[in-house]
């Protein structure tokens, strides 16, 4: 038996761990399943052991077991444990903020092969328009394992899709030799003639 992927992408505030968090609901109180919420260390959004999304009209929080960025693969003893605490399989994992995670693909793969559906939240691109992690190569995890692929929608102010996201230091558009990752910064969605990055190279 295998599971399936749920893959949401986008830009910023386009929602995405709203979704998440909706489905995962969905499926505890419809399909009575167990969903175990993950969240590398690398999100800032919410405090130590809680998922947090910034819509506050959606489910806003839930509780989720936090990991490290960098070894995704310690999970899998507290998935272990989980279920025997519970009695039962855990039916589906939930990652939000999949671009942080180190290994994302051949992680994702282990879960699904161990017959875990698996919800993956993220960005498609960083700040500099290029793909983010290995959230984008999940898609062909979709194609070998079935399951879907949503592209959560951002708009611009100006009304127009935005499918970049916008980071702003002090109120600027960062620079394109800014670091990835980068505490203190913040981002509004762009469509692609407001998206502005300057020492861009191409
Ligand atoms: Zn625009």
């Amino acid at each position: 038996m295998q599971g399936k992927l749920e893959l949401l992408l986008g830009p910023m505030r386009s929602n995405k761990t709203a979704e998440l968090l909706r489905r995962a609901e969905m499926r505890r109180q419809y399909a009575k399943q167990y969903v175990l919420v993950l969240k590398p260390s690398d999100d800032t959004k919410g405090g130590p052991g809680v998922v947090e999304s910034r819509n506050p009209n959606g489910h806003t929080k839930m509780r989720a077991l936090e990991f490290n960025s960098g070894n995704p693969w310690e999970v899998l003893g507290a998935i272990a444990e989980t279920e025997r605490e519970i009695g039962k399989r855990v039916e589906c994992i939930a990652i939000d903020e999949g671009q942080f995670v180190d290994g994302l693909f051949l992680f994702t793969k282990h879960l699904l092969e161990s017959n875990h559906d698996v919800l993956v939240a993220g960005l498609d691109l960083d700040f500099r328009a290029i793909p983010f992690g290995e959230m984008l190569n999940l898609t062909w995890l979709v194609t070998a394992f079935g399951g879907s692929i949503t592209e959560c929608m951002a708009y611009c102010s100006c009304g127009a899709r935005a499918l970049y996201s916008q980071r702003l230091i002090d109120g600027q558009p960062a620079p394109y030799l800014s670091p990835v990752k980068m505490p203190g910064d913040s981002y509004e969605p762009r469509c692609a003639e407001h998206f502005v990055l300057p020492g861009r190279p191409h």
